[in-house]
């Protein structure tokens, strides 16, 4: 049996974890995702009505980091309770490979594949 290197995984995910956070950050929004109203869209768009695309625009962007930062959270729990790499769904070992490729990976390919997630 493979035993994963937990440290590595959890510096692995710190480390993914912290620049999502600053991605978050660039676009003016907490870690919990929200806007912080230090961006003003108002002042660069003439037009009402691109501030408001170009808002919908980040809070795209900010949901998308959101999702990726609560799958690093989740892994990073479990790393905690010392079941990462293991598939949530049919409880499997996920690959080392898969792991090294995306940390935050929670199912194995198997089961994403079947997901389509
Ligand atoms: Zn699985």
């Amino acid at each position: 049996m493979t035993t994963i290197d937990n440290a590595a995984a959890k510096e692995r995910l710190e480390a993914e974890r912290s620049k999502l956070v600053h991605q978050l950050s660039e676009l003016g929004a907490t870690e919990a995702g929200e806007l912080t109203g230090d961006v003003d869209f108002g002042d660069a768009f003439a037009d009402a009505g691109a501030a408001t695309a170009e808002r919908t625009e980040v809070l795209g962007l900010v949901e998308s980091l959101k999702s990726s930062l609560d799958g690093i959270d989740a892994a990073l729990a479990k790393v905690g309770r010392g079941t990462y790499g293991i598939c949530t769904q049919c409880g499997s070992r996920i690959s080392d490979a898969r792991l090294e490729h995306r940390p935050a990976s929670v199912r194995c390919i198997t089961c994403k594949d079947k997901s389509g997630g």
